[in-house]
């Protein structure tokens, strides 16, 4: 398992396939050339994510050892960091969500010089709270850990999303003040609602 997911991402940070997903023509921005590079250039797995709640809240935390090994503790910070808004239920988040905002952010601080927090909108929601979200998807990724809105200023939206498509999102939704990233089929969407 651990080899096998090894050799995966390894082949998306490593190889041409790093262009899998074609980026929308909204998305052609330099943005995603210097994520590109500052990947390859820094090579092996992230292993810790700075992210900060829209109260304040932070967490860092490292949550994979450099040899890929998971580590619990800090999985269990970052799933407690992104739970329900309203209800405070946390839940396990997707691993594989972990990995792509770990190298958005990753990404996107080598580009910007210094280190940038992700700021979370929204990570798990229960489906009472996404019932009360306008514009949120029935069957919203949100509900099962697989989703985020995010900002990372001084990043614009735009470049945000350019990120999530080198980092290998599956779903991203563009929206005017925040970016939804996620890792179910790639799609690409623009959003008016206050929340995707
Ligand atoms: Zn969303």
């Amino acid at each position: 398992m651990a080899s096998s997911r090894r050799s995966l991402i390894g082949a998306v940070v490593t190889s041409p396939l790093l262009a899998f997903l074609p980026a929308p023509p909204a998305l052609a921005d330099s943005i995603a050339g210097e994520m590109r590079r500052a990947l390859e250039a820094r090579g092996g797995w992230p292993t810790a994510i700075w992210l900060r709640r829209q109260s304040g809240e932070e967490v860092f935390a490292d949550f994979r050892r450099p040899d890929g090994a998971w580590l619990t503790a800090g999985l269990s910070a970052l799933s407690w960091a992104m739970r329900d808004y309203r209800s405070n239920a946390a839940v396990a988040m997707n691993t594989a969500l972990i990995e792509v905002l770990a190298r958005v952010q990753t990404g996107l601080s080598q580009v910007h010089g210094s280190a940038v927090p992700i700021i979370l909108q929204s990570g798990y929601r229960t489906p009472e709270s996404n019932a009360a979200i306008e514009g949120a998807a029935r069957n919203s990724r949100h509900m099962m850990a697989q989703a985020a809105d995010v900002r990372i200023p001084p990043f614009t939206p735009q470049q945000v999303a350019a990120a999530g498509a080198v980092a290998g999102a599956g779903g991203i939704g563009l929206y005017a003040t925040f970016v939804h990233l996620d890792v179910a089929r790639e799609r690409f969407w623009r959003g008016a609602a206050a929340g995707g």
